[in-house]
């Protein structure tokens, strides 16, 4: 532990406390940043140093870090019960309700929402409903779930086996057998030269289908993705590229599962991701934007097919043998109802697209006088600015030059959170952000962009 107080609440933390996504040896090194409190869109140190947190967290305060309704929804639901279940045909009153809010605003028709507590609990629950669905039409043997390359799905056994990143399998021996990858819809680096996004959405479509074929279509339950690829470094698919992918889903009889967790809720300039890339899905989870985090609540919505496959299943009595204890949980529940409502009061969708083009417009600007941006790329508040070595042939940086991670550590140092995935820095501010807000952002990266060319510029002379 260098240099860390003795008894220091930072000695105490590398001590005794294992950090997600964190390499231990580099944080025994060099401690934890300690966050002390939030206010709107910036959050606070223990010293008292403001950062604008141009990530809302993990991608999920969209309403800021102390929105003070959200607050009293909570102490108000505690003061009727700490928790209650929904298990044996219980439930506290105001999951009803909340169940009701989200199947308003479906984009699944006839949806019912199943509640758990975090987006990798959502994702596993859609791949039983997946497997419930095939199994009560006779497809015992449908069961293999096809994901994308760079996407990310959670952190439980199932769900890292559907990520399409290497650092969520190597120690574990992941994927499980019968989950499978296909391509992420990158057409920055995917698409050949002079290849049309056109082109380059039915070459993936294509590949898919032959996939599917070479495995067996009866073998295949579900494909799950991300509308846009959040963690895989905010990937925006080509225009058409659902409406191509789900064609060949469909007829192999093969379920479309979406994952919301990040895309939900506005975060796109839609209410869900599907709607901006035009994906019809079968299920969809969500997370984070459902509660603004200030409670760990998730869901998935499944539509009718699924619905009755269940019912099918459950004929003879049985149950629906799936359930955490805290699914629907009343002070998540009463969380996500007022987080629900206070978007629908904010007229999410107008202000998420108008700051959406301002942050974007900055970043382009920005980007077209600087000699390392390769591209701009996003929707809504949902950006990534992906920093290359050669713009003109779209050629990476050497990784030794840890470029991404330079721009991090700059950032922090000038106040501003951003996410480093690669050399693409990801920009996922909390919806609530104002037009001054969003010129901070531009002017704290424009700052670090400065800093970081220069610095990549002396390494690269050295
Ligand atoms: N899906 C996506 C798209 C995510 O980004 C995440 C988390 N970042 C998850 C699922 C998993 O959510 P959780 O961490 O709540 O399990």
């Amino acid at each position: 532990m260098a240099n860390l107080k003795p008894n220091s609440a930072e000695a105490r933390d590398v001590l005794f406390h294992l950090h997600s996504q964190t390499n231990p040896g580099r944080h025994a090194e060099v401690g934890p940043l300690i966050m002390a409190r939030g206010e709107g869109v910036y959050v606070f140190d223990a010293q008292g140093k403001r950062y604008l947190e141009a990530m809302a967290g993990l991608w999920c305060t969209s309403l800021g870090f102390s929105n003070e309704r959200l607050k009293a929804a909570a102490a108000a639901a505690y003061d009727k019960f700490g928790f209650y279940h929904s298990f044996n045909h219980k439930t506290p009153d105001v999951t009803i309700d909340l169940a009701e809010q989200l199947v308003a605003i479906s984009p699944i028709p006839h949806a019912q929402a199943y509640f758990a507590t975090s987006g990798s609990e959502a994702t596993e629950t859609m791949v039983k409903l997946a497997w419930v669905y095939h199994a009560a039409r006779g497809h015992q043997a449908k069961r293999k779930i096809i994901a994308r390359d760079r996407g990310f799905h959670g952190s439980t056994i199932v769900a890292a086996s559907m990520c399409g990143l290497p650092r969520m399998h190597r120690e574990y021996g992941l994927p499980l057998p019968g989950f499978l990858h296909t391509h992420c819809p990158d057409a920055y680096h995917g698409a050949l030269p002079d290849e049309t996004d056109e082109a380059f959405a039915t070459r993936l479509a294509d590949d898919l289908e032959a996939m599917i074929v070479a495995e067996g279509p009866d073998t295949i339950a579900a494909f799950i993705a991300e509308p846009i690829n959040a963690g895989g470094g905010i990937v925006v698919p080509p225009q058409g590229y659902f409406a191509k992918i789900e064609a060949v889903l469909r007829r192999h009889d093969i379920l479309v599962l979406a994952d919301e967790v990040v895309c939900g809720f506005g975060r796109t300039g839609n209410w869900f991701g599907c709607q901006t890339v035009g994906m019809q899905p079968d299920m969809m989870a969500l997370a984070k934007g459902l509660s603004s985090s200030y409670f760990p609540i998730s869901a998935v919505l499944l539509g009718r097919p699924v619905r009755d496959a269940l019912a099918e299943m459950n004929k003879a009595g049985e149950l629906f043998g799936h359930g955490f204890t805290n699914s629907g949980h009343p002070v998540g529940a009463a969380v996500a109802l007022e987080t629900l409502r206070i978007y629908h009061e904010m007229d999410l969708v107008e202000h998420v697209r108008a700051m959406g083009t301002r942050l974007k417009t900055g970043l382009e600007a920005i980007a077209n006088r600087s000699a390392i941006v390769g591209q701009v790329r996003g929707e809504g508040l949902m950006i990534g600015v992906e920093l290359v070595a050669d713009p003109a042939t779209r050629a990476a940086f050497d990784p030794g030059l840890k470029v991404g991670a330079r721009f991090d550590a700059l950032a922090l140092q000038n106040g501003l959170i951003i996410r480093a995935m690669g050399d693409t820095i990801g920009f996922c501010p909390p919806l609530i952000i104002t037009a001054a807000e969003v010129d901070e952002i531009l002017d704290l990266f424009a700052r670090t962009l400065g800093q970081v060319e220069t610095q990549v510029g002396d390494a690269q002379v050295r």
